[in-house]
């Protein structure tokens, strides 16, 4: 190495080793002050662990680090570090040792799930000993059977085992079996029975913003996600229309449910209050494709894309340029999440901390 380079070499990891001194001490400050925290919440006989707190905290360090070159799913996984640190030197008395609970998500492939990472996240932040893997399934026996064999306690299941593996359960909630596909599993000491959170995900993101009775909803596709969507929509009040590229397979789903079915060439002609886009269209390899066209989109329509691999599809984009409400596709997968982990823990979901984790790797 030539000796001008050399010296660089040398003054840049000065600066680097001058740069983690700095780092050390503010840390070794931070948990002072946690510890700090800590006991007088004791003292006050607060509880210690608050995670709203922690959301704050990791909400307003994304918002601050816009300028950074810190991605937002690396400086998540830095601070839940140093949070779970703090957490620790808080415990004033530890609690006796368990073996975690275990959780998982069974399907083929899983390797690309962002399940594990939403649940671990959403197990952190209530201080849960839950653990949560992605097990790649090879048949729907293989799930149930290994659920038993393992003692997992609640089990995600997804493409393409939602209907294949409700022949392999005890019991079936029967919104699930109207939907006919289970998304989530809950054993029951052995038992093991199954429910669609899917469903109650389209339903819980879009009642954030509004009212479903008497709602006229066009429901774009005909597979499972508009089947879990339409079934959800029409079980809180809406008037659900299916629209279909292959006019049988809306006109089956429509006649399964007792709905409406419109033609997919008929969209431009009829309005509608909410619109919800449940086809592939909008992820790769047709991420700047929609198969809505810009003239069925209005001001004061609200319009969900179930997509939500981008975030922001072509069909937002068109949405929020005709003045509609949108709702991504990560909002219904955060939701069936946070429904999940209530079913298997009796738990509140810390819904905050699950979208945080879910949009910092949603945008890289
Ligand atoms: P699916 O069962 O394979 O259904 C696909 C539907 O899309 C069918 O109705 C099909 O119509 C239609 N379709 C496919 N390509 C089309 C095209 N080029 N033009 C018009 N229609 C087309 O899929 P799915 O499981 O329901 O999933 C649909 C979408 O929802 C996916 O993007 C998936 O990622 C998303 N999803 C999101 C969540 C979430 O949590 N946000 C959960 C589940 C699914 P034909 O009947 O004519 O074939």
């Amino acid at each position: 190495m030539p000796e001008k380079s050399g010296y660089a070499l040398a003054a840049l990891r000065d600066r680097i080793d001058a740069i983690d001194n700095n780092i050390l001490q503010l840390l070794n400050d931070r948990l002072d002050a946690a510890r700090s925290i800590g006991r007088l919440k004791a003292k006050c006989g607060k509880r210690v662990l608050d995670s709203s707190r922690e959301v704050a905290v990791l909400d307003r360090l994304m918002r601050a680090n816009r300028e950074g070159d810190l991605a937002d799913g690396d400086l998540l996984c830095i601070y839940k570090n140093i949070i779970s640190t703090a957490r620790r030197l808080q415990q004033t008395a530890t609690a006796p040792a368990r073996a975690p609970s275990l959780y998982a998500v069974f399907g083929h492939p899983v390797g690309h799930s962002l399940s594990p990472l939403m649940h671990r996240a959403a197990f952190w932040a209530t201080g849960d000993d839950g653990t949560y893997f992605a097990v790649e399934a090879e048949s729907p026996e293989h799930i149930t059977n290994g659920i038993r064999a393992l003692g997992i306690r609640g089990g995600s299941v997804t493409l393409p085992y939602k209907t294949a593996v409700m022949a392999h359960l005890d019991d079936v909630d029967q919104t699930a079996r109207k939907i006919g596909a289970v998304n989530t599993i809950l054993n029951q000491h052995g038992r093991l029975k199954g429910w669609n959170t899917d469903s109650e995900g389209v339903v819980s993101a879009l009642q954030a913003v509004t009212g479903l009775s008497n709602k006229d909803v066009v429901v774009v596709g005909a597979g499972g996600a508009a089947r879990a969507a339409a079934a959800g929509i029409q079980e809180a009040g809406g008037q659900v229309t299916i629209c279909n590229r292959t006019a049988s397979h809306g006109v089956r789903l429509a006649e399964e449910l007792g709905c409406s079915f419109s033609p997919l060439e008929s969209l431009p002609g009829r309005g509608a209050d909410i619109l919800i886009h449940a086809t592939p269209v909008g992820m790769a390899p047709q991420k700047s494709e929609s198969v809505i066209p810009a003239a069925v989109l209005r001001r004061g329509m609200l319009v969900m894309d179930l997509v939500y691999t981008p975030m922001q599809t072509r069909l937002l984009r068109d949405a929020a340029a005709a003045g509609c409400e949108t709702i991504d596709g990560s909002e219904m997968f955060v939701r069936q999440g946070a429904r999940q982990f209530e079913l298997w823990t009796g738990k509140a979901a810390p819904v905050d901390i699950m979208r945080l984790f879910v949009h910092a790797a949603l945008k890289g």
